[in-house]
């Protein structure tokens, strides 16, 4: 069974936990719906947790809602209003947005015992409650502790709807008059993404994209989105070439649900001209064999995110044992202690600090690397997730029972 293949990662006693959980939700079908199946942090976490929960008799099923690219403009426009860019939305552009979840009401089967969304996309779906009178959680995986105020008051309408809400940090928690919920995302060890690779398999990766081996490597991977800053890694890793050699890999591929990518990906370009230990690559979606190699090969891994909900990429290298500088924003914090297990940035220039510091002494690189290596262990599996959603499940047949934030 796959879910022994956990026991040499956590031991017997959480996957028998898991399994004697599980147990408990027989019968009852879990229908999670979402934006899109490939690109970002909340299709990586379905692809791993929906097999996984079957594996272990719970009816998980998986559904993306379908959109026009002009509703992807509005959600997007959401995404990053959410987490507080200044964006002026309009009422035709909620109207988009109402219209949009209004067809697919029409086209899914929402007949679950429990229908789990996420993000504000198909938040709307929840008009169909009273019909079913099933159980519905809305999970946010975005950085929500600044919302739009106007935005805000629009979904939370919505989202009061729900039987629970889900967020990955306490300080993204909004007022609600419901039951609230504390989950941090994961990763899964044993995915292609994340599982042991050979040399040989890193080696051809590098080759492949022509960077060299001899030579320290920082990188960053995320979509090219604003928020990521990958303007601001580029500006740090001038910083630091100017007194230290290294490589820099700036790796990102798209998401259906993010319009904004193309753009994003030509500033980037532009910036690198004239530096050819400078790596913009466009990745495949999916790419994870490729993704894990350039995380194992790497000298140290830069998240300098400007908003995180979660920073599902800190995670993966933090479990590959990295030195990971990041910067101090949404859920990176909870994964780094600043000089334990990574380092902790705000600026541009600390960002080329800390990177020059990790490449003059690679002892400490290596002991933070190790620290995080553990961390990973005990809070970003995958494993205790799922541990974490089963007790959700069952906390709504017991409401009375439920200690939340
Ligand atoms: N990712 C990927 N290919 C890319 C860029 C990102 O596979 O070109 C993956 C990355 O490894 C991580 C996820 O997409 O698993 C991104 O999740 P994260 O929480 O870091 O950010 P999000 O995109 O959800 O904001």
């Amino acid at each position: 069974m796959l879910v022994d293949e956990y026991i040499p990662i956590i031991g017997k006693g959480p996957v028998e936990e898991l399994k004697l959980l599980a147990e408990k939700l027989s019968g009852k079908v879990i229908t999670n719906i979402n934006s899109t199946a490939m690109g970002g942090g909340v299709a990586e976490i379905l692809n791993r947790a929906i097999p996984l929960l079957n594996e272990l008799g719970v009816l998980a099923k998986w559904e993306v809602i379908s959109g026009s690219a002009e509703f992807f403009v509005v959600t997007k426009k959401f995404h990053n209003a959410l987490q507080g860019a200044h964006v002026n939305i309009t009422d035709e552009e909620l109207d988009v947005f109402l219209e949009n979840n209004k067809i697919n009401v029409e086209q899914m089967d929402l007949s679950g015992d429990i229908i789990f969304i996420h993000d504000p996309q198909p938040l709307a779906l929840i008009e169909k409650k009273k019909e079913f009178k099933n159980k519905w959680i809305w999970r946010c995986h975005i950085d929500t502790h600044a919302p739009d105020r106007r935005l805000w008051r629009f979904l939370r309408e919505y989202v009061e709807m729900y039987d629970a809400a889900v967020f990955s940090s306490p300080g993204f928690a909004q007022e609600l008059p419901i039951n609230k919920f504390l989950i941090t995302p994961s990763i899964d060890p044993l995915s292609l993404k994340n599982k042991e690779l050979s040399k040989e398999t890193i080696d051809s990766v590098l080759e492949k994209y022509d960077i060299k081996k001899n030579k320290p490597i920082v990188t960053q991977i995320s979509r090219f989105d604003r928020f990521k800053d990958p303007i601001g890694v580029i500006e740090a890793y001038k910083l630091v070439k100017k007194s230290v050699d290294c490589q820099l890999i700036l790796a990102g591929g798209t998401a259906v649900d993010d319009p904004e990518g193309t753009e994003v990906l030509s500033e980037v370009q532009e910036r690198v001209a004239g530096y050819p230990d400078i790596h913009v690559l466009q990745l495949e979606t999916p790419a994870d064999i490729e993704v894990n190699a350039l995380q194992r090969a790497s000298t140290i891994i830069l998240q300098k995110s400007l908003k995180e909900g979660f920073g599902l990429t800190v995670s993966e290298a933090m479990w590959k044992e990295k030195p990971v500088i990041a910067s101090a924003v949404g859920g990176i914090t909870f994964q780094i202690t600043h000089d334990y297990n990574g380092l902790l940035t705000r600026t541009i220039e600390g960002t080329a600090y800390s990177i020059k510091e990790l490449l003059c002494n690679p002892g400490y690189a290596k002991r933070l690397g190790r620290n995080a290596k553990e961390f990973a262990k005990q809070n970003l599996l995958m494993t205790r997730h799922m541990r974490d959603y089963l007790l959700l499940f069952l906390s709504l047949y017991h409401p009375e029972e439920v200690a939340h934030l």
